[in-house]
């Protein structure tokens, strides 16, 4: 474990810049009163710097693709409430019509 130059411990923790992402780092566990900052291993797959923006896009997409969804889902869920209001008012009309044509024949 690194410790810091004020002798407190680090925490390892991961840049997710475009110029920089994967790269570990530590970091002083006071960061109001210290700004230490110790860089790490280097990341061990040579071609991360393409395959985390890769990664990111897809992220973006998927959560895209999710909001796209849940509106979807809200309008499918809107229009489900309106067709049960529908369908309860048709049961009191043919109730009324069994009624009438009830009343009628006797
Ligand atoms: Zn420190």
């Amino acid at each position: 474990m690194v410790v810091c130059t004020c002798g407190a411990s680090t925490s390892l923790r991961t840049l997710w810049t475009t110029q920089n992402p994967g790269l570990h780092f530590h970091r002083c566990n006071k960061p109001s009163s210290c700004e230490f900052v110790a860089w790490a291993e280097p990341p061990k797959i040579e071609n991360l710097a393409v395959m985390i923006p890769a990664l990111l896009d897809t992220i973006k997409r998927h959560e895209e693709n999710a909001r796209q969804m849940f509106a979807r889902n809200m309008k499918l869920e809107e229009e489900a409430k309106k067709l049960a209001q529908e369908k309860k008012m048709l049961k009191v009309i043919l109730g009324f019509g069994f009624f009438v044509v009830h009343v009628l024949l006797c």
